[in-house]
């Protein structure tokens, strides 16, 4: 029998947020978030300007922080951008990549988001891998083609050893934002191949969090968070509602429960 993963929830705030809201969000998420089981982990993706803020209220709590994307360069001329290592100074875990919102409206590449997820790396944080197909893609069958070369690329870029400390995040486009969650069993397929596409990288791969975003919400969250394959999910819309994001949190711990019996 293969060993349970701990789940791990993120929260990705995109574009939103204003010092005064985030405050009351950032310290109803860390009183309530220290009631999670410890196998329960919890981080939320911020806007680059609110690094300070998270950094001095999530300090010491059982919430961490990362960014929404992060530059392929390390550091230079490269007007408007952020490198990974300045979100590493501001205490960030995590770095989302390649968010379906930055492949399609900054026209970012496969290979693109596989030179940002070794950036991330290299500044000491977790890069979250976005991956996931369009309506389109998937009506016309080639979800599981579109995901191997997203994911393929990034994996091609890495060593096994690298390849182990990133987190992957299944999204299919058209439940981005939609109200239209992927259903359990459609999640569950592709994570299955995912994970396989993990494990042909070698044996410490295999196990890398799998997380699933788009439109979850309280109300569908533990029955994908107790499929075999998914290990958590990121979080949009409803990680920006302290109940929501909550809530969800606990589902993850009662779908790890029911795994665990
Ligand atoms: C996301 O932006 O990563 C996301 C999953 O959004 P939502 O939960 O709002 O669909």
């Amino acid at each position: 029998m293969s060993k349970q993963r701990a789940k791990l929830v993120v929260g990705n705030w995109k574009m939103h947020g204003r010092l005064e809201a985030n405050a009351t969000l950032l310290q109803a998420i860390a009183r309530r978030a220290a009631a999670l089981p410890a196998d329960v982990r919890v981080a939320v993706c911020v806007p680059f300007p609110y690094l300070a803020q998270v950094q001095s209220l999530l300090e010491g709590s059982r919430v961490a922080w990362g960014v929404q994307d992060v530059s392929a360069n390390a550091q230079g001329a490269y007007t408007g951008e952020v490198a990974a290592e300045m979100a590493r100074e501001f205490g960030a875990s995590f770095a989302i990549v390649g968010h379906s919102e930055r492949r399609a409206y900054h026209y970012e590449s496969a290979e693109l988001v596989a030179v940002k997820t070794q950036r991330a790396l290299e500044a000491g944080l977790t890069p979250i891998v976005c991956v996931g197909e369009t309506l389109e893609q998937r009506e016309a069958g080639t979800t599981e083609q579109v995901v191997d070369v997203q994911l393929g690329e990034v994996l091609a870029k890495l060593s096994s050893e690298e390849a182990a400390q990133i987190v992957v995040a299944y999204e299919p486009v058209w439940a981005i934002g939609t109200g239209r969650s992927a259903t359990a069993a459609q999640a569950q397929q592709v994570h299955a191949f995912l994970r396989a596409q993990l494990a042909a990288k070698g044996a410490a791969v295999a196990d890398v969090p799998l997380l699933y975003g788009g439109s979850v919400k309280p109300d569908n969250a533990e029955e994908l968070f107790r499929q075999r394959d998914i290990d958590g999910g990121l979080i949009g819309g409803a990680s920006l509602k302290e109940a929501d994001f909550i809530a969800i949190c606990e589902a993850a711990a009662a779908a790890s429960a029911a795994q665990a019996s």
